[in-house]
């Protein structure tokens, strides 16, 4: 008892705190919650957790659209151990603790004229989380984040420090680098890192068919080639993005105001020119607000009279003008926003990065790259024989090449991810079960395997056939962790 007391006032757990992810669609109450600033501390939390018979969540953003990070028993955030240890100039390469911000080392690296290779859509998430749950972003030269980790440091449940790499405890770094936070404390992460760049932006309409019809061509021709399909729609905005020399390019102030607000509403855009002057600005400021309050608070408010009724808004009276309703504002928002070409350079993290605002449900399975365009049209036709199931915009698919990390939804095989979404007006519910079974089912039957960090209703029996390595990666999780300190309820469907 003595020993507990002791502890406690080392490590400062805290009571009360409420966790809630990015989105606010996922939260729980940790008993005791901690901000560790060393390995020591967080060896005594361990300790302490087993004395009393509980389980340990260790957070980084919190940006998971999932329960993944949730607990209510100990849950350990890292913010507090956030330094850049080493930059190898050399090798390129920069080791960090696991709770530092993408933020904060983009900024740094760019000190040494260095930068992460690729990037996902925000930087507020931390190392040792990105690499957690597969974050990736698009270019098919390129492999989801983890891949470029080439080293980390685990502290283990029995509180033993293993160094990992391709040449050290190789098993154990395949697994790691994907991790799912159920191996043990992520202290410390090396990434390859390449010189600074800049890149350059063009945006510009197409049609669905054009973009899946010539896909090897669009691939070829930009390195981070992606693009946002606008459901009940053909209109497709197509993104490329390359490294360029042309660096320096500077935005008057007007564009910085209209970036802020595109990126409100539109959160995949970077398109800033289209907005650049101030009286136009403050007229399509007029207008976007006018169109946002009827995307938002006119499906929030149907909502709501669907939610009184009882029903889905799906099956309601009321429902069946909705499909119409979000079926316009995807069109009217592809017109207003994204119907003419647009070009922007900025270095590499500014453009890779958006400030993505309104909250919003989130899949994003990735299929074999040559099933882009069937599961896509599929979805497609989904939609449009069935007008009640409603979908906004945009569905964002991007691509990622083949590698060799044990749950990687990208093992052994060129993919393509497609994200869709449902946003959270005022933080409701907008019904979108059909539309997730539709989406889940479709991806199923295409040999899918959704993104660790983000919702899906797979259980141990579905990751079984869909990674290959799913044994050798329970058999290092039953190793380093035999009494599951590290799981919670969302590992457990992983894993039971
Ligand atoms: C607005 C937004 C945009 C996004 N964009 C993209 C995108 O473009 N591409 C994409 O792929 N994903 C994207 N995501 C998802 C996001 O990248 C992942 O959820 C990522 O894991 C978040 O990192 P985090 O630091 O917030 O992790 P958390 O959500 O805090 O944790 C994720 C997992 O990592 C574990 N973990 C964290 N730190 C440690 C540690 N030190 N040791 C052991 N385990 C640890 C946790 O236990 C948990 O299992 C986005 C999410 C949001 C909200």
């Amino acid at each position: 008892m003595g020993h507990e007391l002791l502890v406690l006032v080392q490590v400062h757990g805290q009571g009360g705190v409420k966790f809630q992810n990015w989105a606010k669609t996922y939260g729980s109450s940790p008993e005791l919650y901690f901000q560790p600033t060393s390995v020591e501390e967080i060896r005594e939390i361990l300790d302490m957790a087993r004395q009393r018979d509980k389980r340990v969540k260790v957070v980084g953003g919190g940006h998971s659209p999932s329960d993944i990070a949730c607990t209510d028993d100990f849950m350990i955030q890292m913010g507090k151990m956030n330094r850049v240890l080493k930059v190898d100039m050399e090798k390129q390469q920069v080791t960090v603790e696991g709770g530092i911000f993408l933020s904060d080392l983009n900024v740094e690296l760019s000190k040494h004229g260095l930068a992460l290779a690729n990037l996902g859509a925000v930087s507020e998430v931390a190392a040792a989380g990105v690499i957690g749950t597969g974050t990736h972003n698009t270019g098919i030269k390129h492999g989801i984040l983890p891949t470029q980790v080439v080293a980390l440091t685990l502290l283990t449940a029995s509180g033993e420090i293993l160094e990992c790499s391709e040449s050290i405890n190789a098993d154990i770094f395949q697994a790691a680098r994907l991790h799912l936070g159920c191996l043990g404390v992520v202290l410390t992460v090396t990434f390859q890192c390449v010189p600074q760049f800049h890149l350059h932006e063009v945006v510009f309409p197409s049609t669905l068919t054009e973009v899946l019809d010539h896909l090897e061509d669009h691939l070829k021709r930009s390195q981070y080639f992606r693009f946002l399909w606008f459901p009940h729609s053909e209109n497709v905005s197509v993104i490329y993005q390359d490294p360029t020399n042309k660096a320096g390019h500077v935005l008057p102030p007007s564009c910085l105001q209209a970036r802020k607000l595109q990126t409100l509403l539109v959160p995949n855009d970077h398109r800033l020119p289209l907005l650049g002057f101030a009286a136009p600005f403050f007229l399509r400021q007029l207008v976007v607000g006018l169109c946002c309050w009827l995307l938002f608070a006119g499906v929030s408010a149907l909502d709501q009279v669907g939610a009184c009724s009882g029903k889905w808004l799906g099956t309601s009276g009321v429902g069946t003008f909705v499909p119409s309703l979000v079926c316009w504002i995807n069109r009217f928002f592809f017109w207003l926003l994204f119907s003419s070409r647009v070009e922007n350079i900025a270095i590499s993290y500014k453009i890779f990065n958006y400030e993505c605002r309104f909250k919003q449900h989130v899949q994003d399975w990735a299929i074999p790259i040559e099933k882009t365009k069937e599961a896509l049209l599929e979805l497609k036709a989904a939609l449009e024989n069935n007008p009640k199931m409603v979908a906004h915009y945009p569905v964002e698919v991007r691509f990622a090449r083949g590698d060799e990390i044990w749950l990687s939804p990208c093992f052994q095989r060129d993919s393509c991810y497609m994200n869709i979404i449902m946003y959270r007006p005022y933080g409701k519910n907008v019904p979108r079960l059909n539309y997730w079974l539709t989406y889940e089912g479709i991806m199923k039957k295409h040999g899918g395997r959704p993104h660790w960090a983000k919702a899906h209703s797979c259980t141990r029996k579905d990751f079984e056939k869909m990674y290959p390595a799913f044994p050798k990666f329970c058999s290092v999780r039953e190793k380093l962790d035999p009494t599951g300190i590290f799981l919670n309820a969302y590992l457990e469907k992983v894993f039971y």
